[in-house]
């Protein structure tokens, strides 16, 4: 065992044990240790350093007997004493902070919890402050219960302060009024309401070196992710008042353990760091410390703002709004407890994204599937700007305008002779659900309405809505616990042929006897042609289609091919269904289609389905969007597709040359232990690794090399705009090679 191989342990994911870290501790060669701990702080931890600030709202009189504290009525100090302060107070404190660019601002009282009348007050006091500063909210207010916790979190703090202050084996022998399990079950009920919590303690209260380890197990067992640490100030006339102070090098390495047993956690700096030298304070920073406690307005803690910034940013940490973004704002597929990070985007070229820190990536994933022509594309620009100066949006209902007519016009040759009406919609989601309404509107008019269920193949993905999501995958599709009040489809197995393998008469059996089974309640078969996107990254065999298509026609199910990922040139052909020559009856289009300017999408359909539709009671076909067919996005879409299929920008030349590229600088990766499988088709690159990816991690890592890679699950993959640079297009090969080593 070595510090080294404990530190590679933590960087690998594996957590070290009680045993390890008490060995660590023990090491003569502190240096060595402190190395350690900044490298895992600087691999697995907020390099943004997280500035928070409190309001003592309420001093003194507490009937708590905890040994180091000043505010209990047990000694006699000299702290101050006072009810609750009022709100505008509190208000003033608030906006103090957040004008020093300070995250968070915390209303801290003394005593066991507050009285019915003052909790109110301090509701209050919270709304008033939501109302005038966007600072983030947090609350430090004794042991309180659920119903209390919902209303403050009503109110608008998000997070909740509740120190567990030291060992398990150790909190008993400095407090007596309370037991650490009250304290776990205020912290319970702060996460049970949808809080964040925030629990850390005070050292040098005399526990020992194995008790503060235990102390750093017990908050990671928690899952604490914002650990306060205070240094004890011994107190005049409280118990511990003539504890000896903990010499620097303790400290120090307390801090550096901490780091090693909670790596991801933000360890903040609270009370008491007055106490350390300039050096220290340095040392804590390099070591693990990526937050504190910090204040003009309160004495205990020392220093000014200002002066705790300039040390922050020598130390190597930025300061960041993203707060208000982890607050507030939901990202896709996330937690507002516990959301992964997000990089803030300054702006966007080509093929590169710049984050607002200064890097520049290269970009992976075009925006999923959507900006082909990457950023800040001069034409669309253009075109969007051009149509700005006529009209951004009329409705589509009674009126038209020339870029839905020109759109259509564009579309029509390109996509399966037999689509010959366009119903614009609004998103990709949103296309599914028309298409679905079409299938069945379609045969309620051939008099058949019970015909009005869906077969689809397992691990495919067609959106997030309702309807939609009962046609993803039940499992991967990520909307399993929905399962009960879902409609329920039909699912055959995902397909086994690869695209470019041998065909297997066996793949579509199952489907065959669903469809024989059930084809009276059947209104149509959806699915990916070819490429299943975000149900798997799965490239299967276009005979698969022919068959499926053959199956349809026989039992009379319509066919709804979802193109929404495939489209516009991305498998290599500019429709996936050219792979295979199948038309089908309804197609979605998406994504790409406005080169990822704006969010727009379109159905397209047979005359057959149209006219069945429109001869036949009500005559019309029931949708309607609102923003349907939005001239400024249409007008994008033109452009776009345009650009696309304009002989100079030859987008099969680029689709092959990317397809190239990441076959020969991606199969070396098959040969990884890590790795079950590698595949290539047009230009989407796919490394499939043998367990579950850690997205948070790796995307940080891909960061780190300079590129924008989004995994899922097992899947590392790659669709580049089409116009990257060879050199760009192997930045991202080699980065994503070097992240799956
Ligand atoms: C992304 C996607 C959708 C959903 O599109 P949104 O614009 O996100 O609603 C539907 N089907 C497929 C195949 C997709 O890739």
């Amino acid at each position: 065992m070595t510090v080294q191989t404990l530190k590679e342990q933590v960087l690998q994911g594996q957590p070290i044990s009680r045993k390890e870290a008490e060995w660590l501790a023990s090491q003569p060669d502190k240096k060595a240790l402190y190395e350690a701990a900044h490298e895992i702080s600087r691999t697995l931890a907020s390099e943004e350093f997280d500035m928070c600030s409190i309001i003592n709202a309420k001093s003194g009189r507490c009937p708590e007997n905890c040994q180091w504290c000043a505010q209990s009525s047990h000694y006699k100090t000299q702290a101050e004493v006072y009810d609750l302060v009022d709100q505008e107070e509190c208000l003033r404190h608030a906006l103090h902070n957040e004008a020093q660019g300070v995250a968070r601002f915390s209303l801290v009282t003394s005593g066991r919890k507050p009285s019915t009348k003052n909790m109110e007050k301090l509701c209050e006091a919270v709304r008033h402050i939501r109302r005038h500063s966007s600072i983030q909210l947090c609350a430090s207010l004794g042991l309180l219960d659920e119903a209390q916790m919902r209303a403050l979190h009503e109110a608008g703090v998000t997070r909740y302060h509740c120190n567990l202050e030291t060992a398990p084996s150790y909190f008993a022998q400095l407090c007596s009024t309370h037991t650490q399990e009250e304290k776990l079950r205020t912290l319970q009920a702060a996460r049970n309401v949808g809080m964040d919590v925030c629990s850390g303690g005070i050292i040098g209260m005399g526990e020992s070196m194995e008790q503060r380890i235990e102390f750093a197990f017990t908050l990671r067992e928690l899952r604490v992710q914002s650990i306060p640490i205070n240094l004890l100030c011994p107190i005049p006339g409280t118990p511990l008042e003539g504890q000896a102070p903990l010499t620097e090098e303790e400290i120090l390495t307390t801090i550096a353990l901490f780091r090693f047993i909670n790596p991801t956690a933000f360890l903040r700096f609270a009370g008491g760091r007055s106490q350390l030298s300039k050096q220290a304070v340095k040392q804590a920073l390099y070591i693990g410390i990526n937050s504190a406690i910090v204040g003009d307005l309160l004495t205990t803690l020392g220093s000014k703002v200002s002066e705790d910034k300039v040390l922050i940013e020598e130390a190597g940490y930025h300061f960041s709004d993203s707060q208000f973004d982890r607050e507030h704002l939901w990202h896709p597929y996330t937690s507002t407890t516990n959301p992964l990070p997000v990089y803030k985007v300054k702006r966007a070229e080509g093929a590169t994204i710049t984050l607002e820190s200064g890097e520049t990536l290269v970009e992976g994933m075009s925006s999923w599937w959507c900006a082909v022509h990457g950023y800040n594309h001069p034409v669309l620009n253009r075109a969007a700007e051009e149509q700005l100066g006529k009209m951004s949006h009329v409705m589509f209902g009674g009126l038209t305008h020339d870029p839905a007519i020109e759109l259509g016009q564009l579309l029509l040759p390109l996509v399966p002779p037999s689509m010959q009406k366009i119903f614009y919609a609004d998103s990709g989601s949103v296309a599914v659900e028309v298409a679905l309404k079409m299938a069945v509107q379609y045969w309620y008019g051939r008099g058949k309405s019970q015909k009005s269920n869906f077969v689809t193949i397992r691990s495919g993905y067609h959106g997030d809505t309702w309807n939609a999501m009962s046609v993803c995958d039940p499992v991967t599709g990520m909307h399993s616990l929905f399962g009960s009040s879902l409609p329920v489809r039909y699912f055959a197995p995902q397909p086994r042929s690869r695209f470019g393998g041998a065909w297997d008469e066996q793949d579509t059996a199952e489907l065959r006897k669903l469809v024989e089974a059930h084809h009276e309640e059947l209104a149509a078969l959806i699915l990916e042609p070819i490429v299943q996107g975000a149900g798997g990254m799965w490239f299967y065999h276009p005979q698969y289609l022919r068959e499926a298509a053959k199956i349809c026609r026989e039992y009379g199910l319509l066919l709804i091919f979802d193109e929404i990922a495939t489209g516009f040139g991305r498998t290599g052909k500019l429709f996936a269904w050219e792979h295979a020559g199948v038309e089908p009856d309804i197609m979605c289009i998406g994504k790409a289609i406005t080169g990822g300017y704006m969010t727009l999408s379109a159905i397209l359909t047979s005359n057959e389905v149209a006219d069945t539709i429109s001869n036949h009671a009500p005559e019309v076909f029931m949708h309607g969007p609102t923003f349907m067919g939005n001239p400024l996005a249409c007008a994008v879409a033109c452009a776009s597709v345009k650009l696309l299929t304009s002989p100079e920008y030859d987008w099969q030349g680029k689709v092959e040359r990317i397809s190239r590229q990441l076959q020969e600088e991606l199969e070396p990766a098959r040969d990884l232990p890590q790795v079950a499988d590698v595949r290539v088709l047009g230009a989407i690159g796919v490394i499939e690794t043998r367990k579950p990816v850690d997205m948070a991690w790796m995307q940080k890592r891909f960061v780190e090399e300079g590129i924008w890679v989004r995994p899922f699950g097992k899947l590392v993959y790659l669709m580049p705009p089409f116009i990257i640079a060879p050199e760009q297009l192997t930045k991202l090969t080699k980065g994503v090679m070097r992240v799956i080593k």
